[in-house]
């Protein structure tokens, strides 16, 4: 299977990474509540992992405007 991991504010594909099995306890999932799971971590049909986070442009972005971080979506 596939991890994906995928920008939550530009919804720019960050990176994909394969591994042989979902051993999540070694990729800091396991600091994660329920709820941000379920916020954070979803599966498709073909067993992929796919993780909503934050791409570099972005957090360099809420760095420099922590007001932006209230806003879904800040596309420009
Ligand atoms: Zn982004």
């Amino acid at each position: 299977m596939n991890i994906y991991y995928k920008c939550k504010h530009c919804h720019v594909p960050i990176g994909k990474i394969g591994v042989d099995s979902v051993n999540t306890v070694n990729l800091g999932f396991e600091d994660l509540s329920e709820l941000e799971r379920q916020e954070y971590l979803s599966y498709d049909e073909e067993g992929h992992l796919h993780v909503t986070s934050i791409c570099e442009d972005c957090y360099e972005m809420l760095i420099k405007h922590p007001d932006y971080h209230a806003l879904d979506t800040f596309i420009q």
